[in-house]
């Protein structure tokens, strides 16, 4: 993961978000000692991280309950010794997205819509992400990627949705997402613009009044997918960042994953898609884990995963039961569970 760099605005100031992302906590003894945690965890944390360190904004260590090492957030960000141990089913790059690019930098498997690469960091390293092993540089998420991206999105008719993924795309910074969007605007087949984000969770000062007013000014409809886990996530500066996104307009879902220990119950499962709702936003999809070398520990099987979904409908309004999926290589779509 490269450090972060601050980049100055018109101002002349490094916009506050960029700070932050700087000021992330990367030292595992410093999180630990912040939480109240042995410090055994530190040092089993950084004998088990591989090439994917720890990094935790503040604003979401801060939600994580102090003394708790079961804390569901803690589990999602700090290194176990468990990732270190090879699991049968389980490799480097588990949806065969190397096979699925169509240029540098983009993605293409479904119908309709393409995935461009605009970044390979994100302000956040959870331990279950297929991310870990993806070889962005080598992929295309750099500037030349995305140029290439681009240019094969404009030839190609078919493609009607742009989704904006990376690593985290709302990690680029205004001017260089302004001027991606501006040449998507300018591409008279596409109608939609989505993006999938954790900045909104994880670092909700990222959705400032220049981005809004970025995302406002193009013409295409808009759709932004969060990605949270559980309902300790979602406090209010969360909340006020959705508001923000909203006023594009966009409509704003969410994805999460199902993990083991962190949300496979039906209580916490419903409590998320409660405050979602409470937040304006719609539960989109509850994903089976993609099986990424390393975060085996987390698997929940599907039988399980069908039972805690059969309880989702039978309790809550059909809006707020996210659709049960798993990506299958080689499938159209998204494979629909239960
Ligand atoms: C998930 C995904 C999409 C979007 O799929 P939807 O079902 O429309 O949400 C598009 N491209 C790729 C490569 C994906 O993995
Ligand atoms: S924010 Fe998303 S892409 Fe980034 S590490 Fe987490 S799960 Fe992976």
């Amino acid at each position: 993961m490269p450090t972060a760099t601050l980049k100055r605005d018109s101002t002349g100031v490094a916009p506050g978000w960029q700070r932050e992302l700087a000021d992330a906590i990367r030292d595992p003894d410093e999180l630990c000692r912040m939480l109240g945690l042995d410090p055994g965890h530190a040092t089993e944390a950084r004998a088990s991280a591989g090439g994917f360190s720890l990094l935790v904004p503040r604003a979401f260590a801060a939600r994580m309950r102090h003394g708790d090492a079961r804390d569901p957030l803690l589990l999602q960000i700090l290194p176990q010794r468990a990732e270190t141990i090879d699991a049968e089913g389980f490799s480097a790059d588990p949806l065969d997205e190397a096979a699925a690019l169509a240029a540098p930098g983009l993605v293409k498997k479904y119908a309709g819509r393409a995935l461009l690469l605009l970044t390979g960091g994100c302000a956040v390293n959870c331990r279950y992400c297929f991310r870990r092993e993806f070889p962005y540089a080598a992929s295309g998420a750099t500037r030349r990627g995305v140029n290439e991206g681009l240019a094969a999105i404009a030839a190609d008719a078919s493609i009607t949705e742009v989704i904006l993924s990376g690593g985290d795309p709302l990690l680029a910074d205004d001017a260089f997402l302004h001027g991606v969007i501006a040449r998507l605007d300018a591409m008279p087949h596409l109608r939609r613009l989505r993006i999938h984000t954790r900045l909104p969770v994880v670092l909700p000062s990222r959705i400032t009044a220049d981005l809004v007013a970025v995302l406002g000014a193009s013409r295409l409809a808009k759709v932004v997918v969060l990605h949270a886990n559980h309902p300790a996530e979602l406090d209010g500066s969360v909340a006020d960042a959705v508001r923000r996104l909203a006023s594009t307009p966009a409509v704003v879902l969410n994805q999460t994953v199902l993990l083991s220990g962190v949300n496979d119950s039906a209580a916490v499962l419903r409590s998320l898609s409660e405050r979602l709702v409470e937040l304006g936003v719609v539960p989109y999809y509850l994903h089976l884990l993609d099986r990424v070398r390393g975060a085996a520990h987390f698997d929940v099987p599907e039988p399980q995963a069908l039972h805690l979904h059969r309880q989702l409908r039978d309790s809550l309004p059909g809006y707020a039961v996210p659709r049960l999926v798993r990506e299958v290589p080689g499938e159209p779509a998204k494979v629909w569970l239960g």
